[in-house]
């Protein structure tokens, strides 16, 4: 492990835990062509469930996930709000033709997101006995974790990767209303572990959302060492496999 600058000890008592490609990741996802192929499955499913009819579901599937993505690429790069994915979903199926309501094409568009590990999602191999072993050490946990889909159907996901391992907060950028690395994602986990950022820790692969997001509110950042995202963002440490996290002084203990 390395430790760029030289930290000093800090009073720790929480930890905050980036999940895609932190805590699991795309190891055997299927080929674009099988996410396709669920989608437009997922889609006809979900259009026969609303009573409307498509000759092309396919083409409904994609039309709405196209616009998600370009919806969360420009909040990304401009204000980190959230967006209104079912508005974003009901206007892009409006040009096909289709006249749901917001609630409708948010249901559509859920029902094409492969996820979890029907999406190939795994867990790394440590990630579980990690907070496991953190859990024992007092540290209080929160997941703090940009996804345009909350609710249930991210819990399902987390509990089949072995994720569950009872969280003191969970925040979830599409129930929160804000991206990482805003502010106020951060700032939703320290109030509900009632913590102060020099008490907690960032846990997360990018430097852009998690290092940078953390430490512009004075929060110290671990950084799962991968290809970077940032110019001129240095964590606090820098670790290879989260099994090294166990051995950072500052966590062999809560205070
Ligand atoms: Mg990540």
């Amino acid at each position: 492990m390395k430790n760029p600058r030289p930290v000093k000890q800090m009073p720790l008592r929480a930890i905050l835990f980036d999940i895609g490609d932190t805590l699991w990741h795309a190891r055997s996802a299927p080929p674009p062509s099988e996410f396709r192929r669920l989608a437009a499955e997922r889609a006809a499913a979900a259009l026969a469930e609303l009573g409307v009819t498509h000759d092309d579901p396919a083409t409904v599937a994609r039309a709405a996930w196209t616009a998600m993505e370009e919806a969360m690429r420009h909040a990304r790069a401009t204000d980190l709000v959230e967006p209104d994915y079912g508005a974003v979903s009901q206007a892009a199926l409006e040009e096909l033709g289709l006249n749901l309501t917001r609630d409708q094409a948010a249901r559509l568009l859920e029902a094409t997101y492969i996820s979890g590990i029907e999406g190939g999602k795994s867990p790394f191999d440590d990630a579980r006995e990690v907070l496991l072993d953190l859990r024992r050490r007092g540290f209080l946990l929160g997941a703090v974790t940009n996804r345009a889909f909350g609710g249930e159907r991210f819990r399902a996901d987390l509990r089949d990767a072995g994720l569950d391992i009872g969280w003191d907060v969970e925040a979830v950028s599409v129930e929160i209303g804000y991206l990482k690395p805003h502010p106020a994602i951060f700032e939703f986990a320290m109030k509900r572990l009632n913590v102060e950022p020099a008490q907690t820790l960032m846990v997360g692969n990018s430097l852009a959302e998690d290092v940078a997001g953390a430490q512009q509110l004075g929060i110290a950042a671990a950084w799962r060492e991968s290809a970077p995202d940032a110019d001129g963002v240095v964590p606090e440490y820098t670790f290879g496999s989260l099994r090294e996290l166990l051995a950072i002084p500052a966590l062999q203990r809560a205070c």
